[in-house]
């Protein structure tokens, strides 16, 4: 079936529906293509906050959040970016404040605001009040109220729709413009293709390539992946955040709020150790620095009872602050852990959070697709799958959202303004038969040994275990030749589910195939960047080397894997200095 509209969104998190928000707004024809229903995207479990230089509390301005973020990203963000991020993050946070979202509140009725890592006064001088929120379910918040707004302006939803490919006029390698995308119903398993003339992409991240992470089940990449089969570059893959707090073993997130509200973090003594690390913000320092001591306390055989995890202490925030502004994440220790948070700490250890890296963009959130910014008409990406890049090597708490909102919105008036120049693009003859011809293959295969939960499971053990907080040459040699092995067998992965109606089997061998892609470059990226930067830390290259390394990787598909090419970084205001907190 083809339904032709003007605009496409794919993805219905904060980003997603943002856009869909803008372009209804403008009175363009769009439609919503959503994998899970909307309301379940991964947007609505983010519980901290969302970031902007209100000053409610204390005096702040966006130019310290833009250099927040600029030192937080370890000098790799494009600061052309950041700005824009720091600065209209208050305007949009506003804007939501209006449409009626529920912000916690000060005594006097302003949006209330806490602390966060990484986020300082007059340019890195102490902790500052910079993010708004509402409890510990910001996230939650942030989509209801977008998703009702996008109701309210008529947007339609096709929800449980996969997009399982890009469509093109001509080949965006070369100056091709995106026509539209190709999804797989799961109610019946029928391919539809959608004709419009922008697409944005908003699919959200890819966490779920570890075996231990606060990401959820649908995070495979699909945006990104088939923006990189299409022969579009995708950027700064080797920049994977993990965050300090995931519960023990699982992984699910105890949000950096537990910290921002005066949590602290303790070692098998005792001891606050973040003041050996970070003697300025302590447990408030950059994730990839606390997640960083983190291991060095655990190999220095500090974990709790010598095991690989440290302590989250909130017992002397009291019940007050814990009921008003930390009542999820306190229930999470309850259930998932048995440990009751009033009484006892919390252990903890890192967890496979954020990917920095995506499909590159401009400001505008059209994707281009070389290190001179040519872009790709017609194709957009912003959210957790776009690397514009605001978070360059790390990705400060509460920033991700902000990043929606603001790039979520551009995306959205961006792509009406392009809508509104050119024409619809034609049916392309045939345009499902490529994808009907690759789920046919992996339905129609008599069983062989491999299976999609056996290769996802290696592989996230491998992506854990090699290219983790700590990296190295002879772990990332290894991790590769492991991701390759993967890649080949699962050319052979059966299934046993051969039906078409809720065939969610054929589906995660699709998203089993994006993940292995975008672990290839992962790893590649990080094997070839000899350097320490933000979250990639390679521990035979301790150092940051910015004559050779102060600039973003683009990998492209090639014939046995990624080729790896490089772009400048923007710097308009802060030059790189040594970061220490
Ligand atoms: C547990 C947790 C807590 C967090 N807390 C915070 C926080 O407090 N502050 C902060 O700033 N950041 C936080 N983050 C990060 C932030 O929430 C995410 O980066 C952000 O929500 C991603 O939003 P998105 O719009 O890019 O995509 P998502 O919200 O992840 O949504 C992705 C959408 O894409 C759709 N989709 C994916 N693939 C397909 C496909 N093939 N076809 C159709 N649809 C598809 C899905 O259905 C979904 O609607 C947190 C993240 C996690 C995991």
């Amino acid at each position: 079936m083809d339904h032709p509209f003007d605009a496409i969104v794919v993805g219905a998190g904060g980003a997603g529906l943002w856009a869909a928000l803008e372009l209804a707004r403008e009175g363009v024809n769009t439609a919503v293509l959503t994998k899970l229903y909307p309301t379940r995207s991964h947007t609505g479990t983010a519980q901290g906050g969302v970031c902007a230089a209100l000053g409610n509390l204390e005096e702040d301005h966006w130019e310290w959040h833009m250099f927040d973020t600029v030192k937080g990203g370890d000098y790799l963000v494009d600061q052309d970016a950041a700005e824009i991020l720091a600065r209209e993050a208050i305007e949009t946070v506003i804007e939501l404040e209006h449409m009626g979202l529920p912000f916690n509140r000060t005594p006097d009725g302003k949006i209330d605001q806490r602390r966060f890592g990484g986020h300082t006064s007059n340019y890195g001088e102490g902790p500052v009040r910079r993010a708004c929120f509402a409890a510990d379910r910001t996230g939650h918040m942030i989509l209801q109220t977008l998703y009702q707004q996008c109701i309210k302006h008529g947007v339609k939803f096709f929800d449980e729709f996969q997009v399982v490919d890009l469509l093109f006029e001509g080949d965006p390698a070369k100056g091709g413009r995106a026509a539209g995308v190709v999804a797989h119903r799961l109610a019946d398993g029928q391919l539809h293709t959608f004709r419009a003339k922008a697409v944005l992409l908003s699919t959200g991240g890819f966490g779920r390539m570890f075996r231990i992470t606060s990401n959820a089940h649908s995070l495979t990449g699909d945006g990104v992946a088939l923006c990189y089969r299409h022969g579009i570059p995708i950027q700064d893959m080797e920049f994977f955040q993990f965050h300090p707090t995931g519960i023990v073993g699982i992984g699910i997130l105890l949000s950096e709020a537990a910290r921002g509200e005066g949590g602290t973090l303790l070692n098998d003594k005792g001891e606050r150790f973040m003041a050996n690390y970070a003697p300025k913000l302590m447990e408030l320092a950059p994730r990839d620095m606390v997640s960083r001591a983190m291991y060095q306390e655990i190999r220095a055989g500090r974990g709790i009872g010598g095991k690989d995890y440290l302590y989250l202490d909130v017992r002397h925030l009291g019940r007050k602050v814990i009921e008003e502004k930390l009542p999820d994440i306190t229930d999470f220790a309850r259930i998932y852990q048995g440990v009751e948070p009033l009484k006892e700490p919390v252990p903890v250890q890192p967890t496979a959070h954020y990917a920095m890296g995506g499909i590159p963009t401009n400001v505008f959130s059209e994707v281009v697709r070389d290190d001179k910014g040519t872009v790709v008409p017609g194709l957009f990406a912003a959210g957790e799958c776009a690397c514009v890049s605001v978070h360059g090597a790390n990705r400060l708490g509460t920033n991700s959202l902000v990043d929606l909102l603001v790039f979520g919105r551009r995306a959205g008036r961006q792509m009406a303004r392009y809508a509104a120049k050119v024409e619809r693009p034609q049916p392309i003859a045939n345009a499902v038969e490529p994808m009907r011809a690759d789920l046919d293959a992996i339905r129609g295969r008599e069983a062989s040994g491999e299976s999609v939960a056996v290769i996802r499971k290696e592989l996230q053990d491998v992506m854990m275990d090699n290219v983790g907080v700590y990296r190295d040459a002879t772990l990332l040699t290894a991790a590769l030749a492991k991701v390759k092995e993967l890649k080949a067998r699962n050319q052979k992965v059966a299934i046993a589910d051969r039906g078409s109606v809720f065939n969610t089997e054929l589906l995660e061998a699709q998203e089993l195939g994006y993940l292995l892609d975008l672990a290839h470059v992962t790893v590649a990226a990080a094997l070839a960047r000899t350097e320490s930067r933000g979250a990639h830390s390679r521990e035979d290259y301790p150092e940051r080397d910015d004559k050779k390394w102060l600039k973003h990787s683009l990998a492209y598909q090639g014939k046995d894997g990624p080729t790896l090419r490089y772009k400048d970084v923007s710097i308009t205001t802060f030059q790189p200095k040594p970061r220490t907190y």
